[in-house]
């Protein structure tokens, strides 16, 4: 009878990623007059906010957090028994669209003070600083930049919900919910390669989740056009820098830009990807989010 051995079980526990939501500005309108929802009256979803919100919660795996600063909560400036009812309506709406935050995080100080315990300081949120959090894939969402140096502080990324300024920090900058959500549905549908060969020097980037951007130069006018419309049409960013041996012609260029650009979006594409050398230059054969077919060849 063969020997029983006892192996210690391994277990793979994934991290948890994060959402941290800024509430007023970015959820709900903050007012102009005195940046206070102390009424009913005063809240207001902003456009979209609930639909993707309830996307996010449905079909992501970010756990959410409020993180919000209402200065002087509980003072005479602002009483408990305003806040209150408009927040826990909000609470309410959230919940009946599938909305849950596992944790709403609310510091009453005023900026004067300097506590910790508001954004951006971290006071609220130590429990997050563990093996438990993911804060490196995990983000911020908020109108100010104390919520961009917040997410900053954490170890996360910056979403900027705000179209006055931009912040570099932030990996997103936007006024528009579904930008958000799409965002983050699909934060990594980016990728670049460099090749370099004895022929060709080729640098690539692409970013199938962006709005047409990017610019083209391979020294070749009519290959430049036709990869302009892939940008274009597929509504992807696309960066093409290429340098290469035109003085004997123009083959190793579009072929080695072919297998760029083929090593580039199979990093990206879990479906199926095709890549054959043809008569002709390029041709965009179908939808480029659908079925990436891309012909590039040169020889006659
Ligand atoms: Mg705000």
């Amino acid at each position: 009878m063969g020997e029983l051995r006892h192996f210690p079980m391994q277990v793979n526990v994934m991290k948890k990623k994060v959402l941290f939501i800024d509430r007023d500005g970015t959820i709900i309108v903050e007012p102009i007059e005195d940046e206070q929802v102390d009424s009913l009256e005063k809240l207001a979803f902003l456009p979209k906010a609930l639909s993707n919100l309830r996307k996010i919660a449905e079909e992501l795996d970010y756990e959410l957090v409020m993180v919000t600063n209402q200065d002087g909560l509980g003072t005479l400036s602002f009483p408990e028994d305003t806040f209150w009812p408009a927040h826990n309506k909000m609470m309410e709406m959230l919940e009946a669209e599938n909305i849950h935050f596992a944790e709403v995080c609310i510091d009453r100080t005023f900026e004067h003070e300097g506590a910790d315990t508001r954004k951006p300081g971290t006071g609220l949120l130590k429990k997050y600083f563990s093996e438990e959090y993911d804060l490196e894939n995990s983000f911020v969402l908020g109108d100010r930049v104390s919520d961009i140096q917040l997410a900053e502080n954490l170890g996360a990324k910056g979403i900027l919900l705000l179209d006055e300024f931009k912040d570099e920090r932030a990996v997103l900058t936007t006024t528009n919910w579904d930008e958000i959500y799409r965002f983050l549905r699909l934060p990594d549908r980016k990728a670049s390669v460099h090749r370099k060969t004895n022929e060709t020097d080729i640098f690539i980037e692409l970013n199938l989740d962006g709005s047409g951007q990017g610019s083209i130069d391979t020294g070749l006018p009519f290959f430049d056009h036709m990869l302009d419309q892939v940008k274009r049409h597929g509504n992807c960013d696309l960066t093409v820098k290429v340098k290469g041996d035109l003085h004997i012609d123009e083959h190793h260029t579009i072929e080695d830009t072919g297998l760029a650009l083929g090593n580039v979006s199979v990093r990206l594409w879990e479906i199926r990807w095709e890549f054959i050398a043809m008569d002709f230059y390029c041709l965009w054969m179908t939808a480029w989010r659908r079925w990436p077919l891309i012909l590039v060849g040169a020889r006659g």
